[in-house]
């Protein structure tokens, strides 16, 4: 499909704002580092953060197999997962409007628990990458107690929307004569400081990936 638009992702506030397209929706799903899953907990919303990845059409979560939100996808494999970026805070020369620019998703789909060895090994390989690019390949790979105490859930990348906002403020015409400062502020999200561990030996270097 390659518009993951439907009546329920149709975005109707501000609907120029919205896209359906893979090109706009993957680099914003690859961008960020988490999500929020929303399920229906015993007949009650529940908004969790959480790390995903996608591979292809497919997004994908995992944590512990005790944890609710795995739980309970067995019960209501509904889910609703959301995706923001935020790119800067927009400054109004009134209050009204004031807001942000950013990039966000909302995905609507069926939790589905991977239960095929190598999927789930390839999802959790994602999650690693998506974090930090060529850690798995240097870090002591999960066991078999590791992989039986994760679980991890695909949820296929078919109805989606994006939002996006970005430029300088909308001010009502009047306001524009106000004597009051107005623009944007940008936020960026960075990778900082290297802290090493206090018991790693010296003798263990940063790797070049993280550096
Ligand atoms: C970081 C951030 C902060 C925001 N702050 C505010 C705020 O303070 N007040 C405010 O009113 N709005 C804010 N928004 C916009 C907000 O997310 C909604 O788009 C807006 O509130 C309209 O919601 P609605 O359910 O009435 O939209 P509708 O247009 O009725 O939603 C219909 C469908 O459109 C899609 N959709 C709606 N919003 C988004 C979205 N943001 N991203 C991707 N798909 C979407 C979904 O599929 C949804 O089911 C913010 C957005 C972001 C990313």
């Amino acid at each position: 499909m390659s518009t993951l638009k439907t009546e329920r992702t149709r975005v109707r506030r501000i609907p120029d704002r919205g896209y359906y397209d893979k090109k706009t929706i993957y680099p914003i799903i690859d961008e960020a580092l988490y999500c929020h899953v929303g399920i229906n907990h015993n007949g009650s919303p529940v908004v969790i953060p959480t790390i995903h990845a996608r591979i292809n059409n497919t997004l994908y979560i995992h944590g512990s197999a005790a944890s609710r939100l795995l739980q309970s996808i067995q019960e209501d494999s509904n889910l609703c997962v959301t995706i923001s970026l935020i790119d800067g805070i927009v400054l109004a020369r009134s209050a009204f409007h004031h807001s942000l620019n950013y990039r966000s998703v909302v995905v609507f789909g069926q939790g589905v628990i991977v239960n095929d060895f190598q999927e789930k090994w390839d999802a959790l390989k994602a999650v690693s990458d998506h974090l930090v690019p060529k850690r798995w390949e240097d870090v002591r790979e999960p066991n078999q107690k590791e992989m039986d105490a994760t679980t991890v859930v695909s949820i296929s990348l078919e109805e989606a929307s994006a939002k996006v906002r970005s430029g300088p403020p909308g001010d009502d015409d009047a306001d524009y004569a106000l004597p009051i400062w107005a623009g944007v502020q940008t936020i960026e999200l960075k990778k900082g400081t290297l802290i090493p561990d206090p018991v790693l030996p010296d003798s263990i270097g940063i790797p070049d990936y993280l550096k």
